[in-house]
Parts: structure tokens; sequence; C-alpha cells
């Protein structure tokens, strides 16, 4: 019994065909047989992408791939950037028509871009490029399950999420589970996989609608059915180049496996039994591409006649004849040779100037250098003080490797203080209530488990004794008294840090769920300080 298979995205094809999966040994045993078909047929018949031969037809077909955007569209000084992969993707489409391109997931980002729009940004120049179908990655939901339901909705591609549910059952918003595209008359099916790690990266409020389910067993429990209704399946994975590897050894019938989120460049042909698996690093450093043939027999079964790649290069025996030169790699690399897209750049300006108009605002004066780095970076301890006056928590905490830039003396704007958060994203702030002792216990297991202290401190001093097992609190102080073991007291920092503070510390009460962020924790400390003198350092010191 097959399970039944649920909505497929809207407005795409849905038909009931007999499409029969080929094994990798036929596909081996008939290659030099295809090339030879191939071959004799002249380029002419290859501008149609389809060669009839024998009673089958052949369909070339051209998967092209991102993962793991964060936000970069336009990189202003490295490589890279969906404005590139867009020129690229033109000039493929420019080759023939059966080109589709898909991406793994993490599109949004804490770029000024996309923190002002909610993640349209990205998701505005992805339409542009002409995506076809993407995964959600767990940065989707950074600012929100809410805010991305208004990203979704933006999107003129299906996201897909196989694996992510409403929490009272069934699809959640427009996230469907998977897409059947149409590529010459190929069925191409993509199932969306979601990491279940987004349950632990993000603050459960701010995901309270959803589920995530195992993506190994919904797998398991769609392929069959959907095998039935395409001639190709692809798993269109945000889990990691691991997870995928294990997707293709426990559940067969993918073909194709393309992922993201653990950043891997994967520079040559990866297969694992039947299954290709392709992921390009990240921020659209490289496009991937991956050609196949479908061979189609007399009763419309369909299957990979050859792929790219595959053993013997396929693409060297007959790219002339098909008037095609195909890479002899499975990455494009994207380098500042490439132009960017103008369709990409005019659909992203917009939010380029929105974010240029909002960062140049002057907010206030630095008296000083503040710079980042060293055991108590000063920046670090402006934006927990920050953090602090915003909360008005008794104790304020930050993530010293969230501040990744310093502020120079001189003049300030928004996008100084939004710059010293650097790239980081996941910023909201959380307020929770704390005894002294479980203060005390939550930092010390933090000290321990990172053998050092990577937390700045507003509100409070600590003294530590450094040890092989990491910093041991010798004393501390909250409020300019010694903490009290019994007192209880507020403390606000970065969302993921309170988690790791609970998860040491054991469960607080929740005073404020997330809705600020660090960003504008700084923002509006500047322009409350007006001139602003270096922050005091000193606040945690070592024992010789
Ligand atoms: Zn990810």
């Amino acid at each position: 019994m097959q399970a039944a298979l649920p909505r497929p995205a809207s407005g795409l094809i849905e038909r009931d065909c007999s499409g029969t999966r080929g094994y990798f040994a036929e596909r081996i045993s008939r290659l030099m047989r295809i090339f030879a078909l191939l071959l004799a047929c002249a380029s002419a018949v290859w501008s149609s992408v389809r060669v009839e031969a024998q009673g089958s037809r052949y369909t070339l077909v051209t998967l092209i791939h991102t993962n793991d955007l964060h936000g970069r569209v336009l990189p202003s000084d490295e490589n890279g950037g969906l404005a590139r992969a867009a020129t690229v993707a033109r000039r493929i489409r420019a080759e023939h028509p059966n080109v589709i391109w898909l991406d793994a997931g993490d599109i949004i980002h804490g770029t000024p871009e996309d923190y002002l729009s909610g993640g349209i940004a990205t998701v505005s120049a992805m339409n542009a490029a002409g995506v076809a179908a993407a995964t959600a990655g767990n940065h989707e939901f950074d600012f929100g399950a809410d805010v991305f339901r208004r990203a979704l909705a933006h999107a003129q591609f299906p996201l897909l999420g196989a694996n992510v549910r409403a929490r009272e059952g069934g699809q959640w918003a427009s996230l469907p589970p998977y897409a059947i595209l149409d590529a010459g008359g190929v069925r191409i099916g993509v199932l969306g996989l979601a990491t279940l790690q987004t349950v632990d990266l993000q603050w459960p409020g701010r995901i309270r609608d959803l589920t995530f389910e195992d993506p190994f067993e919904t797998a398991r429990k769609l392929v069959p059915a959907l095998r039935e209704q395409c001639d190709v399946l692809v798993a269109l994975s945000h889990l990691g180049s691991v997870e995928d590897e294990r997707l293709a050894r426990e559940v067969p019938g993918f073909d194709f496996i393309i992922g993201g989120h653990s950043h891997t460049v994967i520079a040559d042909w990866r297969w694992v039994g039947d299954t290709l698996i392709a992921q390009t690093g990240a921020y659209a450093r490289a496009l991937g591409r991956i050609d196949f043939v479908v061979r189609r027999d007399e009763a419309g079964k369909a299957e990979i006649a050859s792929v790219n790649g595959q053993n013997t290069r396929w693409s060297d025996l007959n790219h002339q004849a098909m008037g095609i030169r195909f890479p002899d790699a499975p990455l494009i690399p994207l380098d500042r040779s490439i132009s960017p897209d103008p369709d990409v750049v005019e659909a992203y300006t917009p939010f380029r100037l929105e974010a240029e108009r909002f960062l140049s605002r002057p907010i206030g004066e630095a008296l000083a250098d503040i710079p980042t780095g060293g055991d108590e970076p000063p920046a670090a301890n402006l934006v927990a003080d920050a953090v602090r006056d915003m909360t008005g928590a008794d104790v304020a905490v930050v993530d010293t490797k969230s501040v990744s830039g310093g502020l120079r003396a001189g003049p300030l704007t928004a996008g100084d203080a939004f710059n010293l958060i650097g790239g980081y994203t996941r910023q909201h702030l959380v307020t929770v209530r704390m005894s002294g002792a479980q203060i005390r216990k939550a930092l010390q297991g933090e000290f321990v488990r990172k053998g050092r202290v990577e937390l700045a401190i507003s509100g409070a001093r600590l003294e530590l004794q450094p040890t092989p097992a990491g910093p041991v609190i010798q004393r501390m102080e909250a409020a300019g008294r010694p903490l009290e073991d019994s007192a209880l007291y507020t403390v606000a920092g970065q969302a993921y840090v309170i988690t790791n503070l609970m998860n040491a510390g054991g469960p607080a009460e929740v005073l404020a769920e997330p809705s600020e962020t660090t960003r504008e924790a700084a923002i509006e400390w500047i322009r409350k300080l007006k001139r602003v003198p270096a922050p005091d350092t000193g606040r945690i010191r070592f024992l010789q």
C-alpha cells in the first residue's frame, strides 16, 4: 500500500503517468547504444532538445541549483551572489529550454535589505532570477514564522517543506510538500525536506504554529506514490551533506539529491548508489549544474538514460552533436568577471535603496574607537549595555562572536550600528527571570561548555579563576551588589544565548518573547547617548 500524497504545489502539473525507474546497471549497459543514437542525430534536431529514435524519445533536461544564499544577491566586493548566478542561468537557458533552477534553502538572512523587508528582498530577486522551486531552510524562520509567511506570499515559485506541518495538522501557510515541474514533457518531482535543527536553532515561540517531522520518515512515506507521478525525482534537501548521503542510502527512489545547510562544496560528481548528490557551498559562489537525458519508450515509460558525469563522461562524447557545451564539473564558479543579471538587479534595487536610506541616517558620534576583539571586546560591551537599556533587564548577556564589527571615533550612522552585528542573524532579544543561583549555574555551565568566556555582560561583574576545564566563577556582582542566590533577577539576551543559559541553568520564566533585535538596541542606545564614550571594561576579570 502506498501512502496517499498530500496536495502538491498549486498551479503545477499533476497528471498520472506510468513512469518507471531504470536501474543504474541498466543505464550503464545502455550508455553506448544511446551515445550512438545521439551522435547519429544532427545537432539541428537537438535544438528542440528531443531526439526520436527507434520508437523512443530522448529529452535533454538541465537542473541548475543554488543553496544557502543567506541574502547574498549583490555582493559588492566578493565572488558569488544570486545576480551573477542568474547571468549564467540566462546563458544556459539560451542553449535549450528545459532548464529548471532549484534552490535548497537558507534564502533570507540578516542583511539590511532582508531585515527591513522581512526577507521579501531576496525572494523578489529569486523571482526575477526564475527560480522554479526552493526548500525552506532553518534561516527562513529567523524573523519568526509570521514574517516568513509574509515573504512566502511574495514568492512566485513554490517553497517546499514536506516535513514541515501546521501544528494543528495539514500544510502550514503556502509551504507545500512537493512540486511536479514540467521540463519539455518530462515530469520532475521535487520533494522539499527541512532540517530538524530548525527546532533547536529557533526560539520555540517563534515557530509555535509549526511542527518539524522526521525528514527520513516523511520521504519514506511520500516517495513511492510520488515516483508514480513523475519521471524524475529530486530531493531538494536542507539537511546537510551527511544527512543527504544517509537519505540516498536509506530512502531509495531519488535520482538526485540537491542539498544545502552544511555549505559543502561538492566539486566532483558524488554518487551514492543510484543517486547523484550535489551542493554548491554557499552564497552562490558557484552555480550547480546537472544535465541528463530522459528516454521515453513507445508505451510512455520514462527513465533516465544518462547523466552528465556518470562514469564515462556522456558530455564529452556527444556535446558536439548536441551543439551544447557541457561543463566537465558539477559547479560553475561565479567570480567577479561575471556581471550581475539586470533583471535581478532591477528587482532588488528598491530594497537596496531603502536599505541605503536607512543605513545612512546619522544617529550620534563615537568619542573614541570602540573596537571588537580581545578578552572583553568593548564593542560587545556596548551592545550588552544597549540590550540592557532597551529591555530594562537587570543583567544583559550578548554573544561576543555576534559582535563582529567595531566603531571608529567620529560621526555614526545607523549603518555603523547595524554593522556592529555584521552578518549575524537570529538577533531577537528575550527577557527571562532567574534566581541568582540559577544565573551563576547557567553562566558557569556556558563557560565550561565553551572552555572560555564568549559572553559580554552588562549590569554585572565577574571574577573568574582559569582552570583546565574552563573559567570558574569566584565572585559575581549584579546591580552593584554581590549576587544573592535566592534573589530574582531579570536577564535579557539574544534568544539563542538565553536558550543556552536555560539549558545550563534550568528553565526560567519568560517575561518578554522575542521582538526587537540587538540591531535596534544598538541604534537606539547610540541615539540616546548621542555622544558615545568607550564602554567600561573590567566587567569580567581573570584572577591570576
Ligand atoms: Zn541551514
